[in-house]
């Protein structure tokens, strides 16, 4: 098991309806050196890549976000969710469902912060259907970057997202995927990886 998995079997907790919290050390009270822990790893797998920017998504994504930029020498710049439908020209938007909330969202980025010049790597800290990172890809390819890889630090390999956007071609980096969890027991299955 990897640093993260370990975190996650000795401090996560299984919720009915497919819900991971891990609201100890990720997404509520934050472990901010397993951040940092987590933005080396992302560094590290990403290093071969000509990255110029980090792209994330409010609110739970910000920290890893910010972690993974420290470790590129590089911008972070987060998506803001807008209930806002008067959106001016000066912004790129996209549609993202919240699998928590199970809400939708109108998601922005200024055209100030992204552009074609910019290779991007998109983070977020959890990947379940997909939504968020297809709104994230779909930013950055309204603004005319690239993205060079998306790094994920628990993906729920049981639920579509990563084999989407795996299909998609993007170079998509799961720290833990988890491929099986039980409510009952609390106990989380991960999917072995190099
Ligand atoms: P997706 O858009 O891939 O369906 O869901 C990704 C977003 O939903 C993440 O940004 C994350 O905040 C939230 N999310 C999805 N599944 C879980 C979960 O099991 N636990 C927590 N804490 N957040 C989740």
């Amino acid at each position: 098991m990897n640093f993260l998995e370990e975190r996650i079997s000795k401090d996560g907790l299984v919720r009915p309806g497919n819900v991971l919290k891990v609201d100890s050390f990720l997404n509520h009270q934050m472990d901010v050196q397993l951040m940092d822990q987590i933005g080396e790893e992302f560094h590290r797998r990403f290093a071969h890549k000509p990255i110029n920017k980090i792209l994330t998504i409010e609110a739970s994504g910000i920290a890893i976000a910010c972690s993974v930029a420290r470790c590129f020498g590089v911008p972070m710049v987060f998506a803001k969710k807008s209930k806002s439908v008067n959106i001016d020209g000066d912004m790129y938007v996209a549609q993202v469902e919240s699998f928590t909330h199970k809400t939708t969202n109108q998601v922005i980025v200024s055209k100030q912060f992204l552009g074609p010049e910019d290779h991007v790597l998109i983070v977020d800290d959890f990947l379940a259907n997909g939504c968020a990172l297809q709104g994230l890809i779909s930013i950055v390819e309204s603004a005319g970057a690239t993205v060079e890889g998306l790094g994920i630090a628990i993906e729920k390999g049981f639920q579509q997202g990563g084999n989407l956007i795996r299909s998609l071609g993007y170079p998509l980096e799961s720290l833990a995927i988890v491929d099986a969890m039980d409510p009952e027991t609390g106990t989380v299955h991960f999917r072995p990886q190099n």
